[in-house]
């Protein structure tokens, strides 16, 4: 019998731990963000298939220019490990980080980076993926379409309500 059951777990397993469900659930965060005004950005660390932080964008909330989805996850995290190094760690950010966040992401020495939308405009990638750790594997265009979508819907109705004042 357990050699039925066996393969079922494990198809359970890849399903619940894939960077797809992990991306879904930094878009819940990013919806979050949203609900509260900020710009919808969202972010979760994940250590070992454990999620350890999950946090959104937070920067008119605190007024702090630093309070990034990914600043904040980071702060979790190492919080939670009690080490200021995510050298086991995921991040999934719906957004490409920015210069500061990858900046920060290159002193925690994170293991791998995985984000949705680009951003062209503000995204470290531009600059390279020099700013991160050389350990740090990066894979992109995660969900783009969803967070991205949420993002201009966000700037889309400023724009609308900023015409009406
Ligand atoms: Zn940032």
């Amino acid at each position: 019998m357990i050699f039925f059951v066996f393969p079922y777990i494990y198809r359970m397993n890849f399903t619940i731990f894939s960077d797809e469900h992990f991306m879904k659930l930094a878009l819940q965060q990013a919806h979050l963000a949203l609900e509260q005004d900020e710009i919808p950005v969202g972010a979760i660390v994940v250590c070992q298939n454990q999620i350890i932080a999950r946090a959104f964008n937070r920067t008119e909330a605190l007024q702090d220019v630093t309070a990034h989805a990914e600043i904040l996850a980071l702060t979790t995290a190492t919080e939670y490990l009690g080490s200021k190094y995510l050298t086991d760690c995921t991040l999934y950010v719906t957004l490409e980080p920015c210069v500061m966040c990858a900046g920060a992401l290159k002193w925690a020495q994170l293991d791998r980076l995985v984000f949705g939308a680009s951003d062209e405009k503000e995204g470290f990638m531009r600059y390279g993926k020099e700013l991160l750790h050389p350990q740090t594997k990066i894979e992109m265009g995660l969900l783009e379409e969803p967070c991205s979508q949420l993002l201009k819907d966000f700037f889309k109705s400023k724009r609308a309500l900023s015409k009406l004042k």
